[in-house]
This record gives C-alpha cells, sequence and structure tokens, in this order.
C-alpha cells in the first residue's frame, strides 16, 4: 500500500505520525512509505533517519497526497488538507468531530474514509489510543505543578517532597483515571502526600489496591472537594465524564479558601476545565494567576515533550496501521470489533452514532 506521512500543520503540533521503526516495519512488509520533508524533525527524527528505515523523502506536498492510498496524521486535519482529501483516500489521525461541524462536513464532502484515533476501543473498555497521551499529561501535571510552585513562578515556594524536618507538600488528584492515576504515581514518586478523589468507588478500590495505603483514596464529595482546596499545596484536575464538558468542581469563591501560592493543575482543560477559572493556556505562556492561586492550563500538554509523546503514541497505532496497510480498511475493521468503532466518515457519510446525533444528521 502507498503509505503518506504528512508534516503537521496545526499550530505548535511538533508529534509525527509515524517514527522511523514504524516505517522499517511498514517497508520490511513491502509497503511504499512516504515522508514529507522535515516531518520528524520536530520530534527529533531526521529525514536520513526515515530513508534508513525505508521510507522514501517527498518534498512537494501535492506529489505525496495525491500518490498516497492511506495517510497517517496525527491531528485532525486543517483546511488545506481537507482541501486535498479525496475518495481515494483513507486518513487515520485524531479527529474529534463531535465538536466540529464543519470538519465534519468537509470530510463528508471529501469522500475520503476518515479513522479517528479516540474512537477505538479495546477489550477492557478503554480507550487505547488515547491513553498514551493521557500517561502523558498525567506525569506531565506534577512536573508543570512542581515547578509551578517555585517563588519565581509566582507559587508558595514549596519543595514537594519537603526536606528532613519539613513534612512534604500535598497534592491533591481530582479524576483517578488515566491522567489522574499517572499524575499521582509522579506525586509519590517525588515524595509528596497524595491523595485521590474519584467518583467511582470501584476505581478507588483499584488504586487503592494497587497503592497499599501509599497513596488515600476519597470518595469525591463537596465536603472532600472543601478538604482539598483548604489543605493541598497542588490540585491536578484529571475528571472525565464521557460525551460532556467538565463539571466546574473547583468555584472561584473556593479559592478562597487555599494557601496563597498554591496550584491548580487543569489537565481537563481540553473538556472546559473542572476549576471555574480555568481558561486555556499555551506552552508559551502556560500558567496565570487568579486570587493568589497560580493556574496551569495547557491544553495540548503532550505537544511540550513531542518526542515521548510520538514515541507512545506510535506504539499505540502502529498494529493498527499495519492491519490497514496489510489488509485495506474494508477487512482491518472487519476483522476487529475495536477497530470499528473508529470509522468516522466514509464516502459522504458520517458512520460514527455520537458524531451524527451530535449535528443531526442519519449515520
Ligand atoms: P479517564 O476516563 O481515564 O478518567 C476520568 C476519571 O474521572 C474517572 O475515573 C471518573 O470516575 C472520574 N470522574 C468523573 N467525574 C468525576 C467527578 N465529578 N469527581 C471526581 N472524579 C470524577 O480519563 P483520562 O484519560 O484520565 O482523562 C482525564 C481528562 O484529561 C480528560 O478531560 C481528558 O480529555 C484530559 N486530557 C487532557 C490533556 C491535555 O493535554 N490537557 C491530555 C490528555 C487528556
Amino acid at each position: 500500500m502507498k503509505i503518506a506521512v504528512p508534516k503537521e500543520i496545526k499550530n505548535h503540533e511538533y508529534r509525527v505520525a509515524l517514527t522511523p521503526a514504524g516505517a522499517r516495519e511498514l517497508a520490511g512488509r513491502g509497503h511504499q512509505v512516504s515522508i514529507q520533508a522535515g516531518a520528524g524533525e520536530g520530534a527529533g527524527f531526521s529525514d536520513a533517519d526515515f530513508q534508513a528505515a525505508g521510507a522514501q523523502i517527498e518534498a512537494d506536498v501535492d506529489t505525496l497526497w495525491r500518490n498516497a492510498e492511506l495517510i497517517l496524521k496525527v491531528k485532525e486535519p486543517q483546511p488545506d488538507e481537507v482541501a486535498r482529501l479525496t475518495p481515494q483516500h483513507t486518513l487515520f489521525t485524531y479527529l474529534h468531530l463531535a465538536a466540529e461541524e464543519s470538519l465534519t462536513r468537509g470530510l463528508m464532502e471529501s469522500g475520503a474514509t476518515c479513522i479517528a484515533y479516540e474512537t477505538i476501543t479495546d477489550t477492557r473498555g478503554g480507550l487505547p489510543l488515547l491513553a498514551p497521551m493521557s500517561t502523558v499529561a498525567g506525569r506531565m501535571a506534577v512536573q508543570a505543578g512542581a515547578h509551578s510552585l517555585e517563588k519565581a513562578q509566582g507559587g508558595a515556594g514549596v519543595l514537594l517532597p519537603g526536606v528532613p524536618g519539613v513534612a512534604p507538600g500535598k497534592v491533591t488528584v481530582i479524576g483517578g483515571g488515566v491522567v489522574g492515576e499517572n499524575a499521582a504515581r509522579m506525586a509519590l514518586g517525588l515524595g509528596a502526600e497524595v491523595t485521590i478523589l474519584d467518583k467511582s468507588l470501584a476505581r478507588l478500590e483499584v488504586l487503592d489496591d494497587r497503592y497499599q495505603g501509599r497513596i488515600k483514596t476519597v470518595y469525591s464529595t463537596a465536603d472532600a472537594l472543601e478538604t482539598a482546596t483548604r489543605e493541598s499545596d497542588m490540585i491536578i484536575g484529571a475528571v472525565l465524564v464521557p460525551g460532556a464538558a467538565a463539571p466546574k468542581l473547583i468555584t472561584r469563591s473556593m479559592l478562597s479558601d487555599m494557601k496563597p501560592g498554591s496550584v491548580l493543575v487543569d489537565v481537563a482543560i481540553d473538556q472546559g476545565g473542572c476549576f471555574e477559572t480555568s481558561k486555556p493556556t499555551t506552552h508559551a505562556e502556560p500558567t496565570y494567576i487568579v486570587d493568589g492561586v497560580v493556574h496551569y492550563c495547557v491544553a495540548n500538554m503532550p505537544g511540550a515533550v513531542a518526542r515521548t509523546s510520538t514515541q507512545g503514541l506510535t506504539n499505540a497505532t502502529l498494529p493498527f496501521v499495519l492491519a490497514l496497510a496489510d489488509k485495506g480498511w474494508q477487512q482491518a475493521l472487519h476483522d476487529d470489533p475495536h477497530f470499528l468503532p473508529g470509522l468516522n466518515v466514509h464516502a459522504g457519510q458520517v458512520t460514527y452514532q455520537a458524531v451524527a446525533d451530535a449535528f443531526g444528521l442519519e449515520s
């Protein structure tokens, strides 16, 4: 199969959809892999790395798209890219269509077959192509939050692990899913005192069993949230209510109960944020202060660690890419009931119910 990997063009997107290791797997099975010149640079992979893996480098973006059957990307196609899509293309990337009506209609008009990373499922009811980026964001949240606690960043001047004779900082994580557990693990590793709040008792049981009391688990109630705001040096927002905006769990009035210079890291900002005072920020200016509390609300945290993120993402996507390349999309989706929900748009029709419902379309 003819496979193309364009350079990502969304603002501040440095990841690439295939690593040289992935290109080697595909080329080794006889597929033709074309990488746009410079596509891997942001993630630390040179054109020469891809060539050594058996891929060819294409400098001309028109030629790249025109010759491709399967297109691998990271972010949803931008308007210039939608204009290049035709019925000959199968596109495999993050799409997040339910919030993007004009993109959805553009993909329908293109006639292309569009498969989204984020709607592929696994045997445990999880979303295996979202999980690696949640892992990255969760681990980064503590790194970012610890930096924000420094005096020069507007923080309280607290070192999370403390020192001998000085108690460690207190970190509360709201939402104990993939982001939350990874954040808690990092905070624990740094020597902080860590509490996870969740609405799911089943999830709290798993965490309690896994960490054997080294992480405190607390059922999330208004009371528990008030205690967290009074006592924590850092609160990490990591909730997800599938298909809905994040609930506002810490209101502006609650900020006055927080210690001056404490830190809120709102990882759920990509779903609107779970703190009332959150607004999306960028890696260039990641924090701002409201009522003496430092807010870190970067919506695309994995972008800051593009190399690790690229490797984590492509490890998860590669088995699906190989199936698409070896069997073609019809057979690959037919053979795997967890791959099938990935199909979002085909031949002008939306094929994923939640996206169709969002825009009153037939699926
Ligand atoms: P997840 O589904 O694995 O976990 C979410 C957890 O939140 C679940 O355990 C659920 O029980 C819990 N929860 C839901 N409502 C709650 C409430 N009211 N109180 C307490 N807990 C509640 O989701 P995830 O993969 O960990 O993702 C968490 C959030 O992080 C999502 O909004 C996701 O979009 C976001 N995210 C952001 C970035 C970024 O760069 N900012 C990157 C990756 C993920």
